[in-house]
């Protein structure tokens, strides 16, 4: 059996793992989550990369905001607006509360959030095996000069309340240098015949994955082909402010510029075709790339992109064979 191991953040991860699961309906798919957007809010623990990715595969995602639940009422963040409690920017959904209580209240009675991520998808049945990057507690805040002041804010604070308009002067994962892999991590990567890179912020979702002790070095040394999509075509994000975290840390806004990111891990990449003319500039990375369709418009041109992953991922096994 196939054995894929993906990284992943929330929407462009969830995403492409569904399409994913359509074009290799028969592989056991390992996703190792970002946990670095979590964020306590009135109390209770958000997972916000983990829960889009296991309520978009188990079928409980709002479709067309690509995050939180289905079917959502907002009766709690009503009462709490009106106590004046805060933040007020970070609006919690009553179906989607029940998930935070639970995994807040297993917190508190000392499982490891790897274990808490198992039981709640225990409810969803996402159909791959979900683990978070790790089971410490990793927070990305943002540097921003707020008339004068530097001010570290939670990075959620930046992206949801602040729509990341003004600029971030640097990007920190808290909490990363103790931060050890969660159980399974490292087993999933040495076990995969193919790793995937999801069409994902390169920054703050890839980025801290990559930035847990050792995960960066399991995919550079690992045997089995490492491929990606990129999450930039043209010079823009197909969705969301990757741009604004890429210019932070001073990597060209463009399919090439990300790959250029991860030349230490990549073994192939894919473009948009509208960007073909890239690829011998990502190919002279080392990199083997293709240009194909990357716009995941439905599950049918999703999964068309998996494919093209996994068929890249092929032809570089067949190489080094
Ligand atoms: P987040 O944690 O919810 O921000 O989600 P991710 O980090 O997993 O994914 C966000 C990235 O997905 C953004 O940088 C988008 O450019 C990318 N993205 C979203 N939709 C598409 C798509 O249809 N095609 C491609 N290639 N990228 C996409
Ligand atoms: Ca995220």
């Amino acid at each position: 059996m196939l054995k894929i191991t993906a990284l992943a953040g929330g929407i462009g991860g969830g995403r492409f793992l569904r399409g994913l699961l359509r074009a290799a309906p028969d592989a056991e798919i390992t996703v190792i989550g970002n946990t670095a957007d979590d964020i306590t809010l009135h109390g209770l623990h958000v997972s916000p990369d983990l829960d889009t990715v296991m309520y978009t595969l188990g079928g409980g995602i709002h479709e067309e905001q690509g995050w939180g639940r289905a079917d959502e009422t907002f009766s709690v963040a009503e009462e709490l607006a009106a106590y004046g409690a805060h933040p007020q920017w970070f609006t919690l959904g009553d179906r989607d509360i029940a998930t935070h209580l639970v995994r807040t209240q297993m917190l508190a009675a000392g499982y490891p959030l790897s274990a808490v991520t198992e039981a709640l998808c225990d409810r969803w049945q996402p159909g791959v095996r979900l683990v978070p990057m790790t089971d410490e507690r990793v927070e990305t805040h943002v540097v921003v000069d707020e008339d004068g002041h530097h001010r570290a804010i939670h990075f959620q604070e930046w992206w949801v309340r602040m729509h990341a308009s003004i600029p971030a002067e640097r990007i920190v994962f808290t909490g990363i240098e103790s931060a050890t892999p969660a159980p399974g991590v490292l087993d999933a990567l040495d076990a995969a015949d193919v790793i995937v890179l999801p069409p994902s912020n390169p920054v703050v979702s890839i980025g801290p994955i990559l930035a847990v002790s050792g995960i960066r070095e399991a995919l550079s040394s690992s045997t089995a082909p490492v491929v990606g999509l990129s999450p930039i075509i043209g010079t823009a994000p197909v969705r969301g402010m990757a741009d604004a975290v890429l210019r932070t840390i001073g990597v060209e806004v463009s399919p090439q510029g990300v790959a250029g990111m991860f030349t230490d891990i990549l073994d192939g990449w894919l473009v948009h075709s509208s960007d073909s003319d890239v690829v011998p500039h990502v190919e002279a990375l080392g990199v083997r790339c293709r240009a194909v369709p990357l716009l995941m418009s439905d599950i049918d041109a999703t999964s068309a992109m998996a494919s093209a992953a996994l068929d890249l991922a092929a032809g570089i096994r067949g190489r080094d064979s």
